[in-house]
């Protein structure tokens, strides 16, 4: 009788056992993979942009809380030397293909954005940024187009058909003001997307397809005045895509004007930018702690100006700069991760990797 209650209690101990480790293993794959994915690209964000930012700030920067980081490289398949649209496309479809080039491969054939995989697999997408909307890296996320500047009317009617939960940026008159007088604004009402006029305004609960246009063009500058907005629809944007989402999202967040700072030679205007794109940082990584199942991914598509910083003042927090060029360069970009499954992003590798590497993170085989 005894042997028998000391076998029973063993085997007990092992059920109770091995239950505990199945119970482990799970809540480890939980934190080992994210259910959401936030991509910042800041454009033409290279180390410099960064490291001018971090000393024009005095006290370091939100990204430096990112504990894994990594380095990309940025050629495409036509030059050593990227523009925004290859550079987009590499990271939306995991091609590497010609200068100009949106979401074509080097044949000039269509590929799907990340955006419509995600979608046939439940996970809402959406796209943020300080340009206009149809500007190449925003639309890598939604369009398909031979070369960037061909017609971005066409680009504002290929996102009707794209599914993408989330639009804010400028570029309205893409929408309202097009040379075949649909008013495309109208029809993304008709597809039940809620339109704010601005970034502050409520939203009721319930909302799953937002939509704000910040300018009828261009974004201002931050110098010009643009203000908290890519943090406020950076936020925005997480709360839609939040919102009662049981299966995941993905967000694009652009800091695209760092990039024009760099064509214009003016460190100011980058360095401006790029504090800005640093305080969505702030942000989205306050998110990204709270929610504890968000990975954000913090990178750029090239360097640009060759921007180097030749003299400065750490206690005036003065930079002193210069230029190699007032286009983009070949140098590597840095990234950052943060959250789960961040530690998969370190290392060297080309700036389509990362596409892989964010289906793997969501579990997603490659279609
Ligand atoms: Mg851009
Ligand atoms: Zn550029």
């Amino acid at each position: 009788m005894k042997q028998n209650i000391l076998v029973y209690s063993t085997l007990l101990l092992i059920t109770l056992f091995y239950y505990g480790c199945a119970q482990n293993n799970h809540s480890k794959n939980n934190i080992l993979q994210p259910k959401n994915i936030i991509l910042m690209i800041g454009d033409g964000m290279g180390l410099s942009q960064i490291t001018a930012a971090m000393y024009s700030k005095g006290n370091g920067l939100n990204l430096e809380e990112a504990k894994y980081i990594g380095l990309i490289k940025t050629n495409s398949a036509s030059s050593i030397i990227t523009d925004s649209a290859a550079g987009a496309t590499a990271f939306s479809t995991g091609e590497k293909t010609y200068n100009g080039a949106i979401n074509m491969n080097i044949d000039t054939l269509p590929i799907n954005p990340i955006t419509f995989n995600l979608h046939e697999n439940n996970i809402k997408t959406g796209i943020v940024t300080s340009s206009s909307v149809t500007h190449a890296t925003p639309a890598c996320f939604y369009g398909n187009m031979k070369n960037r500047y061909d017609n971005k009317e066409l680009l504002a009617q290929q996102f009707i058909s794209s599914n993408v939960n989330v639009l804010i940026g400028g570029g309205k008159k893409y929408f309202n003001n097009r040379s075949d007088r649909i008013n495309l604004i109208d029809t993304l009402k008709q597809l039940n997307y809620t339109i704010i006029d601005s970034i502050n305004a409520p939203i009721p609960s319930g909302t799953e397809k937002l939509i704000n246009f910040c300018a009828y063009n261009e974004p201002p500058s931050m110098r010009e005045g643009r203000g908290e907005f890519l943090a406020q629809a950076s936020m925005k944007a997480i709360q839609v895509l939040d919102e009662n989402n049981s299966h995941g999202f993905f967000l694009m967040i652009e800091g695209a004007q760092i990039d024009w700072g760099g064509h214009d030679k003016d460190s100011e205007y980058i360095i401006s930018e790029t504090i800005d794109f640093d305080n969505t940082i702030k942000h989205v990584l306050e998110f990204a702690k709270k929610d504890r199942e968000t990975l954000v991914l913090i990178t750029a598509d090239h360097e640009t100006g060759g921007y180097g910083i030749i003299d400065g003042n750490i206690l005036n927090k003065s930079i002193e700069a210069d230029f190699l060029s007032d286009d983009h360069t070949a140098t590597m970009v840095p990234i950052f991760a943060f959250g789960p499954g961040a530690k998969d992003y370190i290392g060297i590798y080309h700036n389509n990797e990362i596409y892989k590497k964010m289906l793997n993170s969501f579990q997603i085989n490659k279609p």
